[in-house]
Parts: C-alpha cells; structure tokens; sequence
C-alpha cells in the first residue's frame, strides 16, 4: 500500500509503488487515452485528473482508495460519467474509473442477474433479455448501473417492476478504510437500505444483484411527434391515460425534431411535442391505449412492436457526451391544467434546441413499496416534470441556467416532496433534504459515520458526516 504523504500531494514513488501492486490501468496526463478517458456527459465539467485508475477488480478499488486516502487527494468514482452533477471526475485529484468491471451473469432459474461495478444499461439489458428477463433500467444505454440506481434508478418499467433501487438484493462494497462489505437482506441490512437511493456516499460497489421479472423480448414502445398547435390537448390526453395500467411508462416531451429520415423533411429542426416510451403489456391492450394519440394525426409515428433493448435506445441520438447539462427535476402533486401550462410554456421560451421539456407518469409498483424500505422518498407523486437544459455555446450557460430555475419556479405551486437526485446538476443541503425528507437525511448520516466517517466518498449527492 502506499506511503502516508502530506494531504492533497501525490508522490511520484507513491504511484510507482501502486503500478507494482495495481492489475488494471494507471493513466497519467501525459498518456495516451488520458483526454478520452477524463472526458464526462456533461461538458460544463471539463476536468484533469492528476490520475485516473482503471481497476480490473476489487483488489484494485481497495488500492485505489488507501492512495486517496493516504495521499489525501479528492476521489471521484466513475463509471457511465452521466453524473449531470459533475461528479465523477475532479481536477488534480483521483479518478477511480470502474469501465474495465464489465461481468454481468444471469440467473434464469432464480431471475436475478450481479453486475460488476462497470456496467451500464446497455450491456446489462443485453444480457437479461436474451433470457426474457429484464431490471428497471436507464433510458439511455450508457448510463451506467449503479449510479443509476444507487440515485434511485428511474426508467420506462418502474411502474411494473419498481426503481431499480427497489429491485437491489445485494451488494459488494468496497468502504472508505479498504474492506469489502457484502450487504443483503440478511447481512449489514441498513447498508443495503442506504445503497437504495442513498447514492456513492457509502463506497465502491463492485458488484450488484437484482431480482429480475419477466419481459417479453418485444414491447409495444416508440415515439410520436405531432404539430405544436395540438401541444395542450396532448398533454391533457397523456394525463388521462397515465395510470390506466402499470405497464406504462412513457413521458410526454418537448423536443426538437431531428433531421432524420424518419421525419418530414419540412419538421427538421422545429419544436415539437412527442409522447415516447414503451407499453409493457399485450400489444392490442397498446394499441387500444395509443388509439386517441393516433386520432390527432402524428407528423412521426414510431410506435410498434419492437425489441425492449431498442426501446432502450431511442433516446441515446439526442443525448451525445460533451454538451453543457443543467438539469432539474420536481415531483408534483398532480398534473392540473396549470402545470401543462407551465409546460407549454416552457417548450415556446426555452433557449437552446437541446434542451427537453419531460414529464414523466409515476405510481404503479413504485407506490407498492414501503416509505421506510429504501432510502427514496415521494413514492405516491403520480408526474414528475424533468428540465433537461442542453446547450452547445458555453457562452450560453447564464440564459440557460436562468430559464432552468425559472421554469421550475413557476412550478412550485403543484411540487411535491422526494425527487430523485440523478436529475440535479445543484445538489445544496436544501434539496437533500427536499428529496430525502429529514428523518431519512439523519439516517443516511448515521450510515456515512459508519462506513466513511472522513468522508472520502463527498464527490456524491453528499451526506456530510457527523464529524463535520
Ligand atoms: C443522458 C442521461 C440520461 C439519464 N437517464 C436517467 C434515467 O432514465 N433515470 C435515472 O434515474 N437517471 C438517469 N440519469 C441520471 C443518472 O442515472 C445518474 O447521473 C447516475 O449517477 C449516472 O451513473 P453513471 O455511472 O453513468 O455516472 P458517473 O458519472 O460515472 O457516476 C456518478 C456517480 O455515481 C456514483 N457511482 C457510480 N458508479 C458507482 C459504483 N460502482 N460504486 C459506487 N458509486 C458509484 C458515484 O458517486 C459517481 O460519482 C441520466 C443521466 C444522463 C446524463
């Protein structure tokens, strides 16, 4: 292990030291790979490591964090780099890049799949649906696992099968003073109740279980777009048919439509209103579902049978690494007339074409789970409303981020507690507390004092330790 060095200095024998006792990658500024390498989703985060450590395993996370820790330089932990917060990369400090921890293995007979550390949608999706099983996970196939669902874990099946987080059974975790921890049901309980929504703030995860449930390789999922002007009676009929069944997961979204071929050549590059997701269910019970979508005359209708990982997919194209990311969300009480206007509103002034204007239908199994079983608060809120602010010009940041904040102050008559932090580019004490509820806050504490009392694991949706 490496020598203790004055806080915040990386010695150069000290990581001499680590390349001798260090299976995977250690990659320096000078590198080649380096920039590829530090580069994170949002490029409002343009950071440089003094190293970046590529473990091959669990032995290697456990030398990674004794140099954060002896060398007392900040650690960011990565894997899929979506964090919109800009966690996992830091200047001058630590990245322990967890890209190589790639093992996913499938239970069939049990229906549970462990996924190592590294892992994002895509590859875990990959592997459950060749067996007909499938996990809540991201919208976008490079998130990665367990950011993903260690912040709550929001995706197109939560109202059938729950978050990801509520599908969590158990965990290897490597904790601030080098052990592995495995938590479960029946072994370190309450870290098992922290991981659920709780964050990084406990250690690395090496390796994750969940419970699977059954899904038919081929959903009813898909993306219509429609004229502007049909925008309110849209929004009005999305709210209407949210909660028929818990096979729905779908948002309603102001989007920009792409240059495709998919879309009429005179749509390129307008606004538009579009109804995206999947419909879990047997495919008449779909489209007897879309039927009144259909009767207002979509410009695109995407919507068909199709495979569960292509559903997955749809939303990658509009979600490229390196653009500017200010992102917010809020739970709301209900979605009444006033809230659809905030939407329309906001999808005629917001500033960059980028940027999305969501509202996504909760309830369904989400709403099934116990208020004290996870870490994650808000589980009855039947909408929630995402500002994903994206821009290109970093000249721009100011406007957007100033459209971002107003438009979610305009909804703060119809907020409701517990939103899920993954969508927060600002994660101040107050939202913390608005997402967790403050009961839940002293708990989570009482777990970062177990497990990191120092707080080396802080680059996260942070739970400041008792000690300060
Ligand atoms: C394009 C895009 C789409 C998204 N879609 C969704 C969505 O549909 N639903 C949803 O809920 N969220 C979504 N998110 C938010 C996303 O889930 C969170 O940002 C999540 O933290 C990303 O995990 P990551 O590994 O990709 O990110 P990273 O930036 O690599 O990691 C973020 C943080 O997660 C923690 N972390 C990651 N891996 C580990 C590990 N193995 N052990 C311990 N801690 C770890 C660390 O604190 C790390 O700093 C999306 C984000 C983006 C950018």
């Amino acid at each position: 292990m490496a020598t203790t060095m004055s806080p915040g200095a990386l010695e150069a024998d000290a990581l001499e030291q680590l390349r001798g006792e260090f299976r995977g990658e250690i990659v320096e500024p000078t590198d080649d790979g380096y920039d590829d390498l530090r580069g994170v989703f949002n490029g409002m985060f343009d950071k440089r490591p003094r190293v970046i450590l590529r473990p091959a395993g669990a032995a290697d996370v456990i030398r990674g964090i004794g140099l954060a820790r002896t060398s007392g330089l900040p650690l960011a932990v990565r894997s899929g780099g979506h964090s919109v917060a800009g966690f996992s990369s830091v200047d001058g400090g630590i990245v322990l890049d967890l890209r190589l921890l790639k093992a996913v293995r499938v239970d069939p007979n049990g229906k549970t799949v462990r996924a190592q550390g590294g892992v994002n949608w895509g590859e875990l999706d990959h592997e459950t649906q060749a067996f007909g099983l499938a996990v809540t996970g991201g919208r976008v196939t490079t998130t990665g696992v367990v950011g993903f669902t260690t912040g709550t874990g929001s995706g197109w099946l939560e109202r059938k099968f729950g978050f990801a987080a509520d599908n969590v059974i158990g965990a290897d975790v490597v904790t601030a003073d080098g052990q592995i921890v495995h938590a479960s049901e029946t072994e370190n309980e309450e870290l098992l109740w922290g991981l659920k929504g709780g964050g990084g703030n406990f250690g690395v995860v090496t390796e994750i279980e969940f419970t699977l449930g059954a899904l038919s390789p081929i959903v009813y999922g898909g993306l219509a777009a429609f004229h502007p002007g049909k925008a309110a009676e849209l929004a009005r009929l999305w709210r209407d048919l949210s909660h028929e069944n818990d096979d729905i997961g779908w948002a309603i979204a102001s989007i920009t439509a792409p240059p495709a071929p998919f879309v009429p050549e005179e749509w390129h590059g307008r606004r538009v209103p579009a109804v995206a997701g999947m419909i879990a269910g047997p495919h008449d019970q779909a489209e007897k579902i879309l039927a009144p979508f259909r009767a207002l005359g979509p410009i695109v209708d995407l919507w068909q049978p199709m495979p569960y990982t292509m559903v997955q997919a749809l939303l990658d194209p509009g979600n490229p690494y390196g653009r500017q990311n200010y992102w917010r969300a809020r739970n709301l009480t209900d979605l009444p007339d006033a809230a659809i206007d905030v939407w329309l509103e906001a999808a005629e002034t917001a500033p960059s074409p980028f940027t999305a204007v969501i509202m996504l239908n909760g309830g369904g199994a989400i709403g099934k789970v116990g208020e004290d079983d996870t870490a994650i608060s808000g589980r009855t809120s039947p909408f929630n409303f995402h500002l994903n602010g994206m821009w290109e010009d970093p000249n721009a940041t100011d406007e957007n981020i100033a459209w971002v904040r107003r438009v979610s102050e305009a909804l703060a008559p119809h907020v409701a507690e517990g939103i899920s932090l993954n969508f927060q580019t600002e994660i101040a004490d107050d939202v913390l507390r608005e997402s967790f509820g403050a009961k839940k806050v002293e708990r989570l504490r009482k777990l970062k004092d177990r497990y990191d009392p120092t707080n080396v694991f802080r680059l996260n949706q942070n739970i400041a330790p008792s000690a300060g």
